[in-house]
């Protein structure tokens, strides 16, 4: 796995920022949308979670920037960050489409901010669950097996299922950083 390398490359303090938009998840907690960290402003001024998002569900020529992230849908994005805690599947979008869904579902007033965005939660979203699963396995995989869990451990109590059954049945595998 490519984040594996860059993840030894970056320990050598080479004289260089290494970026891994897609894998530096564990980076910076997870997802930092909906105002957990940042979030994105169209130039029509509706306020959408990320750059990625295109949904809206406050304009800022309606109320104040403070005001408009207290609306439950960017509230709610914030509280369900980290979700299991694995930051190497951080994103609503893409890792968890499901997730965006159920927020979406919630809240009437969350708009498409342009025509075709709807169709992350229509046309797409079957094809997006099934590539966020597959993406699951080797993710999980990767989280468990690799030194991320030593770098960036779920938080206590948030394991997911199959680590809880593991370490009920026979104690679980050092990850590899703790080994050493
Ligand atoms: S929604 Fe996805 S792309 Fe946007 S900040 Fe979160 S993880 Fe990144």
């Amino acid at each position: 796995m490519a984040t594996r390398s860059i993840h030894e490359w970056r320990r050598q303090e080479r004289p260089i920022f290494l970026g891994d938009f897609w894998n530096d998840g564990p980076e910076v907690n997870g997802c930092m949308a909906g105002g957990h960290r940042y979030f994105h402003i169209t130039n029509d001024g509706d306020l959408e979670p990320c750059v990625f998002c295109h949904f809206a569900a406050e304009n800022i020529h309606d109320k104040t920037l403070t005001e408009a992230l207290k609306h439950p849908f960017y509230r709610d994005i914030r509280e369900g960050i980290p979700y299991d805690g694995n930051s190497l599947r951080p994103c609503m979008l893409i890792d968890r489409p499901w997730v965006f869904r159920d927020h979406f579902e919630r809240y009437e007033d969350v708009e498409p901010t342009h025509e075709g965005a709807e169709t992350l939660v229509t046309s797409l979203a079957d094809d997006m669950d099934e590539h966020a699963k597959q993406w699951a396995e080797v993710a999980e995989r990767a989280w468990r097996e690799g030194d991320f869990m030593g770098l960036f451990p779920y938080p206590p109590g948030d394991k997911p299922d199959y680590l809880k059954a593991e370490e009920s049945e026979e104690p679980a595998e050092a990850p590899a950083a703790a080994q050493e």
